[in-house]
């Protein structure tokens, strides 16, 4: 399946609005082939000489609706810093199954390849999740412990699954509002 810039779905389209299907386990090859581009897309999103000759915006993240499956299924890379490995995740099915009470929010905001332009304020996040799934890359059931900003990203698409935008937490009178003081905020 081919992904790029003019493939992915805007938010006006109603996939991105829709609650979506669990998956059946074990993966059909039509699903696991839909996720296996999806991971291609984020990872290859990364290069800069594949964005310009593929048209590839730079992402971290994506969700199957986004593509106009709706059906629950997130690929994410997160590149690691010098010396560190990516933080690389093909998840079918993810759950937040616990969350902390401190909050965590991006200073410049967040955005999404279905939403543009970007839409500016403070979206509040947990600072940390617990989230189970199926992940593909390793072909098992993980449990996986994320804090700030890898939290963020897990937060960001797993709302996709239920038809939610990372605009829809901000505030609408007051985008740039203030979170408790004792919120992460990342640079
Ligand atoms: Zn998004």
């Amino acid at each position: 399946m081919l992904i790029n810039q003019n493939t992915i779905l805007l938010d006006t389209h109603k996939a991105l609005r829709t609650k979506c299907e669990p998956v059946i386990l074990p993966l059909s090859e039509e699903d696991r082939s839909i996720l296996e581009s999806m991971i291609s897309y984020v990872r290859d999103s990364h290069d800069e000489e594949k964005r310009k000759t593929q048209g590839l915006r730079a992402a971290v993240g994506i969700a199957a609706p986004q593509i106009g499956i709706t059906k629950q299924m997130i690929a994410i890379s997160i590149e690691g810093g010098k010396g560190e490995k990516d933080l690389e995740y093909a998840l079918v099915n993810p759950k937040i199954i616990s969350n902390s009470v401190q909050l965590a929010y991006l200073e410049g905001g967040e955005s999404c390849l279905s939403v543009v332009p970007d839409r500016e304020g403070y979206v509040p996040r947990y600072a940390r999740i617990t989230v189970k799934g199926y992940d593909l890359l390793t072909d098992r059931e993980v449990t996986l412990r994320l804090r700030h900003y890898p939290a963020i990203v897990f937060q960001h698409e797993i709302d996709h699954l239920s038809g939610t935008l990372y605009y829809d937490h901000i505030d609408k009178q007051n985008p740039y509002k203030p979170l408790p003081e004792d919120a992460v905020c990342l640079g």
